[in-house]
């Protein structure tokens, strides 16, 4: 039969918390939809810090090169700087196995009520650059210490990296409702953007049925807020891209319920599935964290796996437990993490 094998690094905060209840849920969809799933577990993040001063094996990414992809929690420690946790761990797997898209749908799923009026329509995926841009480890540096104190960070743009996201974005675009959305900040003292709009267009211009529209990032962050539903596929640099997934997960009720794959296509790594919040600390340990941003990252897992049919059932049996009332905290609800995934798992039992 089918097999895959998962390296699984639940990682800090309620990483603990929502990963448990991801590999719960795709057993049973094993079990049914007749795969075998392999996981291996990493005990790597903070707590593998503060025992070998390193987040990960040295030899970690070897570790994980020969799995069939990378199931994700969160990492983050309040005890330890975020350059520490995010660069010895996060960042290191995105960059080695190249995986430049950074793909991060947002869906209002029923039962959830809004901050906004007129936000049924609400249905984007950012796609955002996931390897270079902003995020660079090029020429940071900070000059701490005196009166004079600074610190600078370089931006990396390539025509190469601009070419394969913002290809890998029309292309998506074409299989949606053809609208593609590129984040920017074109001025005359940015000097990336103006790169990033023009491989951007010329990319776009070849792929066919999709119309680009560019939109400074301030402007784009506000009509988000007011016409969520006039957006389908954004583009986005990987600080922007960040920014936004957050801002557009708010808008459909909460961060917890967003997902995101970190892919390479065409595949020659394992690619990584994440939610795309932080360990949460202000809640880790409660049992109250949300599991939908890591449920639908296992179910965006799945789909790359080849398991379309496991993975659609997945994200029915999740809207089942949600129009059936089962909501978490942050959603307004009172139910805990564990009982949100025995609701899915009773979806899932119970037909679809
Ligand atoms: P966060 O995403 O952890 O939390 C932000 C807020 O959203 C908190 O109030 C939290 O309780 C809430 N929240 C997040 N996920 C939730 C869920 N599933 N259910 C219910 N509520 C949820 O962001 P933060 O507080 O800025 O960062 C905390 C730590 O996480 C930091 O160390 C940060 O660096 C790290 N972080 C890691 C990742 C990652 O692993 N990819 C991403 C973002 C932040
Ligand atoms: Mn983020």
């Amino acid at each position: 039969s089918r097999r895959y094998t998962v390296d699984l690094i639940a990682g800090d905060g309620i990483g603990q918390e929502v990963v448990p209840a991801a590999t719960r849920v795709v057993d049973a969809l094993a079990r049914r939809h007749g795969f075998d799933m392999t996981w291996r577990d990493r005990n790597w993040g903070s707590a593998y810090f503060f025992e070998h001063g390193r987040m990960m094996p040295v030899d970690g990414i070897e570790q994980l090169s020969d799995g069939d992809a990378i199931l994700l929690g969160a990492v983050g420690h309040p005890d330890l700087p975020d350059h520490e946790t995010l660069w010895g761990l996060l960042i290191p797997i995105r960059r080695e196995f190249l995986q430049y898209v950074n793909l991060r749908p947002v869906r209002v799923l029923p039962g959830v009520v809004s901050p906004l009026r007129d936000v049924e329509a609400l249905d984007i995926v950012v796609v955002r650059e996931n390897v270079e841009g902003e995020y660079s480890a090029v020429g940071g540096r900070a000059y701490r210490g005196t009166t004079d104190e600074f610190a600078i960070q370089e931006a990396v743009f390539t025509r190469t990296g601009i070419t394969r996201v913002a290809r890998y974005a029309a292309q998506l675009a074409a299989t949606r409702r053809g609208s593609l959305t590129s984040a920017t900040k074109s001025n005359g003292i940015i000097h990336s953007m103006p790169f990033w709009d023009e491989v951007v267009a010329s990319v776009v211009s070849e792929v066919e049925g999709v119309r680009l529209r560019s939109t400074l990032i301030d402007a784009l962050a506000a009509a988000l807020v007011l016409r969520p539903g006039d957006f389908d596929v954004i583009v986005a640099s990987n600080l922007f891209g960040d920014i936004l997934s957050d801002l557009i997960a708010a808008l459909a009720g909460s961060i917890g319920i967003a997902p995101s794959a970190n892919i390479n296509p065409p595949r020659h790594h394992p690619s990584m599935f994440e939610p795309i919040h932080g360990s949460a600390p202000d809640i880790a340990g409660k049992g109250i964290a949300n599991p939908v941003g890591q449920l639908w990252s296992a179910s965006l897992m799945l789909d790359h796996l080849g398991e379309a049919e496991a993975a659609t059932a997945l994200m029915t049996a999740i809207e089942t437990a949600m129009s059936d009332g089962v909501l978490t905290a942050d959603l307004g609800g009172t139910a805990g993490t564990q009982e949100f995934t025995s609701a899915v798992l009773r979806a899932l039992s119970s037909g679809n």
